[in-house]
């Protein structure tokens, strides 16, 4: 099925004019080799059910541990990042399709040496939150501007289909949490493209334009 570095790059490199994510100093991982500890054998993984803010767990889907020796402890919170995957279409709606698409992610970011997953936050199709790296850990998902920064990812290529309804619902309830949460204002809250020097289409014209509304109305109310 889904197979390929490339492929699995993610919303990271969705273009050849795309910068590589991210420059970090990162104590054990040599700039440019992209050097991965292997992962654990796989192992099943339960049935999982929401947290009581209704976020799935990390351990709904991953399917290997993360390396805290190549991750950051977080800072506090001050902006919100929201990404698109910029893989192929997918349309699915189910509980098992979502788990494994985020593993895809997962094991893509891992492959280039990153600590885990490079979102802390995923929303499927269906409107399911599930958690991505915790936010113990600062994440990998705006090069050179990761500090701080809480990263949203959206399933799907915004450039090629319209998310959901569901998603999108669920992703303004999960803004409006984490703003409340982390006391970020709106103006904070940013689609990957609104960085300066982001060269990427991230998060696709399609999820652009609806931030752009949510923004401008329903979460500035
Ligand atoms: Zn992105």
């Amino acid at each position: 099925m889904l197979a390929g570095l490339a492929f699995l790059a993610g919303c990271a490199t969705t273009g050849s004019s795309v910068s590589k994510l991210p420059d970090l100093a990162w104590p054990d991982v040599a700039p440019g080799t992209g050097t991965a500890r292997p992962s654990p054998k796989p192992q099943p993984i339960p049935p999982a059910k929401p947290s009581v803010d209704g976020v799935l767990p990390r351990s709904a889907w991953a399917r290997g541990t993360p390396d805290a020796d190549a991750m950051n402890p977080m800072l506090p919170v001050e902006y919100i990042t929201v990404h698109h995957d910029g893989m192929t279409p997918f349309t699915a709606t189910d509980y098992a399709s979502s788990a494994a698409r985020i593993e895809l992610y997962r094991n893509g970011h891992r492959g280039r040496g990153w600590g885990d997953i490079g979102y802390h936050y995923v929303i499927d199709r269906e409107g399911r939150i599930w958690e991505g790296r915790s936010l113990k850990w600062q994440g990998a998902h705006v090069r050179n501007r990761n500090e701080g920064n809480l990263g949203i990812l959206v399933m799907g290529n915004f450039d090629e289909q319209a998310p959901s309804d569901r998603q999108l619902a669920a992703l303004e309830r999960h803004l409006r949490t984490c703003m409340a949460k982390y006391r970020v204002p709106v103006a904070r809250v940013r689609t990957h493209r609104e960085w300066d020097g982001a060269k990427t289409a991230c998060p696709g014209k399609n999820l652009q334009s609806r931030m752009a509304t949510m923004r401008s109305k329903s979460l500035r109310a």
